[in-house]
């Protein structure tokens, strides 16, 4: 499981969402709602839906139990669904 996520933080070229192409510079974060990588105005979109907060919740404590990381872990794959990265 770890080693699926692991693979969906590398260097994905475009939006999951919107389609737009993503530079080795931009930043990317991951939906809380399917994991996969998106732009970061995809992202801010994301947070205004009104189950965000909920479906947050359950996202963090399911991660937390796939992956056996500790919350916060900069390695950690639950940390990039809320902080962006790069490449
Ligand atoms: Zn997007």
């Amino acid at each position: 499981m770890a080693d699926e996520w692991q693979e969906q933080l590398t260097c994905a070229t475009r939006c999951s969402r919107c389609d737009k192409n993503m530079g080795a510079d931009d930043q990317r974060i991951l939906s809380v709602y399917d994991h996969q990588p998106i732009c970061m105005d995809c992202k801010s979109q994301e947070e205004h839906r009104p189950d965000y907060e909920k479906v947050t919740k359950e996202m963090i404590g399911q991660c937390l139990i796939d992956t056996e990381v500790k919350w916060g872990d900069p390695q950690g794959f639950c940390y990039h669904h809320f902080y962006p990265y790069k490449c």
